[in-house]
């Protein structure tokens, strides 16, 4: 199938960048091939976010979105910022927080549902969307160009043939430009960044880890439009982290906790530690005659501005957090997302009309120009220093340096602190770290993880190749278990990972409990010696979010 441009990833930078293209074609009275290709059941089925949107984006795409019903519908009225300790909190009231923390003038939103929104206005212009459908390989050029990418086929047995009667194979879709919106740690963009040698001017990305719930709670306990967000407790002061807990509309509280995967201690499990959080006396009754609804994770950026990689090369480009736009002290990347996706069609738009009859389409230069000129470079600028002087100085010495930074200059001074590290280099041995002893679930505020992803609505074909695939399948028991007590047991959000033995204790082996998997990609970032590799599963495979 030939397309002027396909979108990888129906996500918020994949769908505005191809709304965009299909204003600017209506503007100008041009005809532009757009297609959208997602690998969740349906628009919307991956996204996990918090969310409170920054709305400049949005009324950049749409100037007129509150007529045209975009779900933003609880402006943000009320926030708080607590830093937590093991009996209590101390407060920071909101007029006292960097402005890029404070969220007046925001709005609570259901990411995916924003997404779902975005998606039928996409139909609406004449974009293709393909939902159920990964990209599971880029497909290149004889000169090396991308010529688009190729989808996985379906029905292949996990002995990796093909399974009788079910087999159909993965379709090519070809396009002048392929835009790359998989968002965090994409499968896709992971190869290009090393194809094109993408991170040659930046430093590697930094990421976290955000687990979030969704809760159904009492009238009495929900204060719609109210913002919190906690640092501290019950991570230690060297780990960087924090939650969130927005309260939407319907007497719904998205609450979601949030660990820097350059944490060192090989026993922590960032799942554990949000069960922990909702404990505490300041959060617990909020939830009190609640019900917990929703379960999910995803991977973030941490990185921002150093982090960057070159965004365009032949054939293609990145937008969104497959780029890496996520600005952290704002705990923001949507809005991020979407101008860069926009600008990116723009890009793409003047490429395609500019053109030349047989012209080979040429690498999209104006496109990283406009983000440089942007206000997502200016924004992403300003907040540069804030994750690395966590790393540096810890929650006291880096909360004390942001609030310095941000108030008196508003990010404006003359150096730049690099992050220096991979998220993976960071664990200790586990004979010099410490085990922490998590508290049991109490199926009331606490859960397990099996009942978590069980409401997560994963669900993956059994019968086919596993998707965490292992670069090299000794390295689980010899070097992670050995050396680290099998971190993955803790980091991966769904339990995916098990060290299962023999009755009597002998011969540990790595049982990959596949269909759990989340897609949250932490395993990919986290693993010690990166053996661990995220492919797409079988389109549609992975977690039906609601409104998460
Ligand atoms: C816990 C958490 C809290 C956050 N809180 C906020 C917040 O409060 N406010 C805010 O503005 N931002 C927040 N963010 C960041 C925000 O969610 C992201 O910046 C934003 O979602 C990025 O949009 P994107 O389109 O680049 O990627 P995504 O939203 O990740 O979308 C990517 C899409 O591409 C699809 N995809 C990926 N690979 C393929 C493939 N190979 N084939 C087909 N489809 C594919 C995915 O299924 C997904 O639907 C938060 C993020 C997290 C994880
Ligand atoms: S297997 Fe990896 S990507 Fe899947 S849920 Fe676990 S950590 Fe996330």
């Amino acid at each position: 199938m030939e397309y002027d441009v396909v979108v990888v990833g129906g996500g918020p930078s994949g769908l505005s960048a191809a709304i965009r293209l299909k204003q600017k074609a209506e503007e100008a009275g041009a005809e532009i091939n757009v297609c959208v290709l997602e690998k969740g059941s349906e628009i919307g089925a991956h996204i996990l976010s918090g969310a409170v949107m920054d709305p400049r984006a949005i009324t950049e795409l749409f100037p007129n979105w509150q007529e045209m019903g975009a779900p933003l519908n609880v402006p943000v009225t009320a926030e708080k910022f607590m830093m937590l300790t093991e009996p209590s909190s101390i407060g920071v009231p909101a007029k006292l927080l960097p402005p890029p923390m404070q969220n007046h003038g925001n709005y609570i939103v259901s990411l995916g549902n924003v997404c779902r929104w975005l998606g039928e206005q996409a139909e609406a212009a004449g974009v293709e969307i393909y939902p159920g459908f990964a990209a599971a390989e880029v497909l290149y050029h004889e000169d090396g160009s991308v010529k688009g990418v190729a989808t996985g086929d379906m029905g292949i047995g996990r002995d990796g043939q093909p399974k009788e009667g079910m087999h159909t194979p993965g379709i090519e879709l070809h396009a002048k430009y392929t835009f790359f919106a998989e968002g965090c740690r994409g499968s896709l963009t992971k190869q290009l960044m090393e194809k094109f040698d993408l991170q040659e001017h930046c430093e590697p990305q930094t990421y976290g880890i955000g687990i979030k719930e969704l809760w159904e709670v009492p009238a009495e306990n929900h204060q719609e439009g109210l913002v919190v967000h906690t640092a501290g407790w019950p991570l230690n002061r060297s780990t960087y982290g924090g939650s969130f807990l927005y309260h939407l509309e319907g007497n719904q509280i998205a609450v979601g906790f949030v660990v820097g995967l350059d944490y060192q201690n090989p026993y922590l499990s960032p799942f554990e530690e949000f069960q922990r959080y909702k404990t505490h006396p300041d959060i617990a009754h909020y939830f009190k005659g609640g019900k917990r609804v929703a379960y999910g994770a995803r991977a973030l950026n941490e990185g921002g501005l150093q982090c960057v990689p070159d965004l365009a090369f032949p054939g293609g480009a990145l937008i969104g957090c497959a780029a890496g736009f996520m600005n952290v002290p704002k705990i923001k990347g949507s809005h991020n997302a979407i101008k860069t996706g926009m600008m990116a069609a723009e890009a793409a738009f003047d490429a395609l009309t500019g053109a030349g009859e047989g012209e080979a389409p040429k690498v999209l230069e104006a496109y990283p120009k406009a983000y440089e000129n942007s206000w997502v470079y200016k924004e992403l600028y300003q907040a540069r220093n804030v994750r690395p002087s966590f790393a540096k100085w810890g929650l006291i010495g880096g909360t004390l340096y942001t609030g310095i930074e941000q108030m008196l200059f508003r990010g404006n001074v003359p150096w730049t602190f690099k992050h220096g590290h991979r998220d993976h280099e960071s664990l200790k041995k586990k004979s010099e770290a410490k085990p922490i002893d998590y508290p049991k679930p109490d199926g009331v505020l606490t859960f397990d993880r099996l009942s978590s992803v069980f409401i997560s609505n994963t669900n993956h074909e059994e019968d086919q190749p596993v998707h965490l695939t292992l670069k090299d399948d000794s390295v689980p028991v010899q070097h992670n278990l050995e050396l680290y007590d099998a971190p993955e047991q803790r980091f991966c959000p769904a339990g995916v990972y098990e060290i299962v033995r023999d009755d009597d204790g002998s011969n540990p082996q790595l049982q990959i409990n596949a269909q759990n998997c989340v897609h949250c990609k932490t395993c990919d970032i986290k693993d010690p010696t990166q053996n661990i590799n995220w492919v797409t599963p079988e389109g549609g495979g992975g977690p039906n979010y609601p409104n998460m």
